[in-house]
C-alpha cells in the first residue's frame, strides 16, 4: 500500500499530569477522510492539536507526505499544506468576510487560491463578502471559517467539530461543504461529536474513548457495530 499522506504514529499527548492522548496511531490516505469520534474529553481535539503543531506531543511522531513533521512549528505545517479549522471557528468578527478570507490567502501568499474561488465554492459568502464577519448566522460562520482554510489550498485540512451549536438544517449544509471539499481532492480528519453523521460521510473512522483508541475501522462497518451502536448511536 502506499505511503499515507498524513501518519500520526503512537502520539501522546499530556497537559502537565493530565494525560489527554494515550498511544493513538491514524493514517490518513491521499484523498481520504478519517473522521474521530467519541466522547467530550476523549482526547480527539488533542489529537488534532498535535497534528497541527499546537501541542507538542510527549512522544510519538506526526509525519506528512512520509517527512517527520512532530517538530515543526504550527505555521510551518500550514505552508506544508495541514490545516486546522478550530473548534468555534475563531472568525475575526469585527472584519469583513472578504477580510477573514485574505487572512487565509495570506499565510500561503502566491499559492493561495483567488477569493473568487471560495465564492464559487460557497456562494452564501459572496452575498456576505462586504459584512462584518460577525453578524453572519452560526452555520455561515462555519462556512467562512471551512472556505478561509480553503484558502490556502491545504492539502489536509483538520475540521475539529464544525457542526458544534447548529441547527440541523445548517448541519445538512455543512456536511454538503465537507463532501465538496472533498471533491476539491483535500484529505480530511474530522473531528465530530455527531457520531453518525460523520460515519456516514467517512472512509474510516476511530472511536476515542479516555485518551486511546477503541474501535477502528471502515466507518460503514461502524456504523452497524453493537459496541459503537449502544454507546455514540442511540436510536435513529
Ligand atoms: P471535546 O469534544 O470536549 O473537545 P475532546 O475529545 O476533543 O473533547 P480534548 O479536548 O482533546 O478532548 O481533551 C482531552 C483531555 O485533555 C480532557 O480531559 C481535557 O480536560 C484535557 N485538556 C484539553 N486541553 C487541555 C489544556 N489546554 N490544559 C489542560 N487539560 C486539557
Amino acid at each position: 500500500m502506499s505511503e499515507p499522506l498524513l501518519a500520526i504514529e503512537s502520539v501522546h499527548v499530556s497537559y502537565g499530569r493530565v494525560q489527554a492522548v494515550r498511544d493513538v496511531s491514524i493514517e490518513v490516505p491521499e484523498g481520504g477522510l478519517v473522521a474521530l469520534i467519541g466522547a467530550n474529553g476523549a482526547g480527539k481535539s488533542s489529537v488534532l492539536a498535535a497534528a497541527a503543531g499546537l501541542v507538542r506531543p510527549k512522544s510519538g511522531a506526526v509525519r506528512l507526505d512520509g517527512r517527520d513533521i512532530t517538530r515543526w512549528p504550527a505555521h510551518r505545517r500550514v505552508a506544508a499544506g495541514l490545516v486546522l479549522v478550530p473548534e468555534g471557528r475563531q472568525i475575526l468578527g469585527s472584519l469583513t468576510v472578504a477580510e477573514n478570507l485574505r487572512l487565509g490567502a495570506y499565510r500561503r501568499r502566491r499559492q493561495a487560491a483567488p477569493e473568487a474561488e471560495m465564492y464559487d465554492l460557497f456562494p452564501v459568502l459572496a452575498e456576505r463578502r462586504s459584512l462584518p464577519a460577525g453578524s453572519l448566522s452560526g452555520g455561515e460562520q462555519q462556512m467562512l471559517a471551512i472556505a478561509r482554510a480553503m484558502i490556502a489550498r491545504p492539502r489536509v485540512m483538520l475540521l475539529d467539530e464544525p457542526s458544534m451549536g447548529l441547527a440541523p438544517k445548517v448541519v445538512d449544509e455543512v456536511f454538503a461543504a465537507i463532501e465538496q471539499i472533498r471533491r476539491a481532492g483535500v484529505t480530511v480528519v474530522l473531528v465530530e461529536q455527531n457520531a453518525r453523521r460523520a460515519l456516514r460521510t467517512a472512509d474510516t473512522a476511530h472511536v476515542m474513548e479516555t485518551g486511546g483508541t477503541a474501535h477502528s475501522g471502515p466507518a460503514e462497518e461502524l456504523l452497524s457495530d453493537p459496541r459503537v451502536v449502544k454507546a455514540y448511536l442511540g436510536v435513529d
